[in-house]
């Protein structure tokens, strides 16, 4: 067609030519002959051309076509949205990320799928993306059929900002795994609850939160009174048990927005933000007291526990953390102290207290090597007799700016740091040494009390050895010695506990109940353990006469003893009837201040010495 064009063209010319001139013919004939190059040069050129043409066409159906199949086939879940969200073109992986295919997402809204709560990010990080060049990315979840699926997100626009292309890669697994990190590292597996590096954590926030919004908080320390008992009792699944039920007890009392945490053993931390009406803090402890004070069926038992609070406010106590956590420690420790199952709020004189109990631990440390430990000895008087040979040895402390400082102020303290241990130890080394000398100058029959606390016997080392030792190179019989725990002991008795015991015995000495009738006094453990002796404590003492409860209390405890086959000492006699009362009801020896108070060894001696 263009060729049949082109030669009219040329004839036209031509002739157009001869007729004007016909003696340049010849001229024009030359001029016909290279015109018909030309256009043959032109036709060719136009024939290249146009080849090429049809080559790049093909060329981009094919690049278009590897590009289809690139898209549909990557890896990564794609879809191009219109600035509205609304999706333009997606891939398979598309497809199978949101369960349906292309035709129902084209034109959907993408943000429809994305979880209510992301879905204000969402729309942030799309609008960043349609504004700003270069590719943007984040994370965030997707509700789609009932399920949360987490994805990770990279976008970029195109260069007229009309659509998006999102790279979008399943991170659920990934995440899954990351929450199992993050759950063995902040949440307590037993109870679910916030261990304490995630309690502290919510509490900064919690404390941030309620600085920015001027709002008041409280936070609650919670300590299981006697959970060691249950543990040590029924074994630690009971132990456990407990522990899970207790926090569904206790989550039926708070709000939904309240922190409940589990920072360790029987302790809970509870944070309270947003308190609009302080007596909301009084029903919350008061509620949290009485479902714990309901019993715990634990291997079908019905066993009993309580819970002591402590409570601190932000900002009235502290307006920092670690302070705040400090204050309601101590006024649960005040809880404690005040009988257990009570709530207490935090007080400046509970500071003022504390301070003092950690100046004195960090004084104790250095008690023994600056000599400032005695030991004081009060006797102990056969009923029957009026004989001496029995003392109790009793620890002072005279410190350096305070003077004498009292064994029941400072033995908690020193139970505490664990300075007890030493402290012990020292005691044991003196009394033995002065056993040795009294079974010389006093009686040979002498024998000496010492106290040793529970924490003396959770020491790894079997420290009874170093006595037995002791007491062989003194050459001194066991019996110089009786060793004085408390009931408490014997309830929480681990197998060390009564390993330690029995050895106690088997080196021939003593074992004496102190201060019995004041804990949780049980007849299995007198009947289990070899008790020598009974000690009746000094509040049952002090109020007995003729017709008295306590006097009924202490011919009981008499007329038990006796049958188990333990002698009783009465402690805290103070008075001459209290004296007859007891001796009448069979007690077998007395101590208090009616025969003597404690006195140092020289003034002992001067006084109890026989004379010849
Ligand atoms: P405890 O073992 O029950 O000692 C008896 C306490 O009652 C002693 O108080 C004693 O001075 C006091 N007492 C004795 N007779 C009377 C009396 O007629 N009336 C009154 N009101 N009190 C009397 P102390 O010496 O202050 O000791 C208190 C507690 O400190 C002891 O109670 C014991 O539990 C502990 N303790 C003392 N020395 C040691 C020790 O070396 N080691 C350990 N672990 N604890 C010790
Ligand atoms: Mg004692
Ligand atoms: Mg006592």
């Amino acid at each position: 067609m263009n060729e049949e064009v082109n030669n009219d063209v040329l004839r036209q010319r031509a002739e157009k030519k001869l007729a004007q001139n016909p003696d340049t013919y010849l001229g024009t004939l030359i001029d016909q002959k290279r015109l018909v190059h030309e256009l043959q040069v032109h036709q060719i050129e136009l024939e290249m051309q146009n080849e090429a043409l049809i080559d790049a066409r093909g060329q981009a159906e094919i690049a278009l076509e590897h590009f289809s199949e690139l898209f549909d086939f990557a890896p990564v879940a794609y879809f191009i949205l219109n600035p509205d969200s609304s999706i333009r073109q997606t891939n398979f992986r598309g497809e199978t990320l949101m369960g349906k295919p292309r035709t129902a997402l084209l034109g959907k809204k993408l943000i429809l799928s994305v979880s209510i709560k992301h879905r204000p990010d969402f729309q942030l990080f799309l609008g960043h993306s349609f504004v700003h060049s270069g590719v943007q990315s984040c994370e965030l979840s997707l509700d789609i059929n009932s399920k949360t699926i987490w994805v990770s997100i990279q976008a970029s626009a195109n260069i007229n900002r009309t659509t998006c292309l999102l790279a979008v890669i399943d991170i659920t697994e990934r995440k899954k795994a990351e929450e199992t990190i993050f759950n063995q590292a902040h949440i307590d597996l037993l109870t679910g609850l916030p261990n304490r590096r995630l309690f502290k954590d919510r509490l900064q926030q919690a404390l941030v939160n309620a600085h920015r919004q001027q709002q008041q908080l409280a936070l609650m320390f919670f300590d299981l009174d006697h959970f060691k008992y249950i543990n040590d009792t029924l074994g630690h699944d009971a132990g456990d048990e407990l522990l899970i039920e207790a926090t569904q007890r206790i989550q039926m009392c708070i709000r939904e927005s309240d922190t409940l945490a589990r920072p360790g053993g029987d302790e809970f931390t509870l944070i309270m933000a947003d308190i609009h009406d302080p007596n909301g803090v009084d029903r919350v402890a008061q509620s949290i007291l009485e479902v714990m004070a309901k019993p715990f069926l634990l291997k079908n038992e019905s066993c009993y526990i309580s819970v002591s609070i402590g409570i601190a406010m932000y900002p009235d106590d502290s307006e920092n953390a670690d302070e705040l956590l400090n204050k309601a420690d101590q006024a649960m420790y005040a809880a404690k102290k005040l009988g257990r199952s009570l709530f207490c709020y935090f007080t400046p004189a509970m500071q003022t207290l504390a301070e003092n109990r950690l100046r004195l631990s960090n004084d104790l440390r250095t008690a023994i090597n600056e000599k400032q430990f005695s030991i004081v000895y009060q006797p102990i008087v056969e009923l029957s007799s009026g004989k001496v040979e029995k003392a109790e040895a009793l620890i002072r402390w005279q410190h350096p700016s305070k003077g004498s400082v009292n064994p029941i102020d400072f033995i908690p303290i020193a139970e505490d740091s664990g300075a007890i241990k030493a402290i012990g130890e020292w005691v044991f080394l003196q009394v033995a040494d002065q056993a040795a000398i009294w079974r010389k100058t006093i009686s040979p029959q002498f024998q000496i009390s010492v106290n040793k606390s529970p924490i003396q016997f959770q020491t790894h080392s079997l420290g009874y050895r170093d006595w037995v030792e002791h007491l062989q190179a003194l050459n001194l019989p066991g019996n110089a010695i009786t060793v004085e725990i408390t009931e408490n002991l014997l309830l929480n008795a681990t197998q060390a506990i009564t390993d330690k015991l029995i050895a106690i015995r088997a080196a021939g000495m003593q074992i004496s109940i102190d201060d019995f009738g004041t804990g949780y006094s049980s007849l299995s453990y007198l009947k289990k353990y070899q008790i020598d002796y009974l000690k009746i404590d000094r509040s049952f003492v002090s109020n007995i006469n003729i017709n008295s409860t306590d006097m009924a209390i202490c011919e009981a405890m008499i007329l038990m003893a006796h049958k188990l086959g333990m002698k009783v000492i009465a402690e805290g006699i103070e008075t001459e009837e209290q004296l007859l009362l007891l001796k009448q009801a069979g007690c077998d020896y007395g101590q208090g201040f009616w025969f003597s108070k404690p006195l140092p060894a020289v003034a002992f001696e001067r006084v109890f010495k026989v004379k010849d």
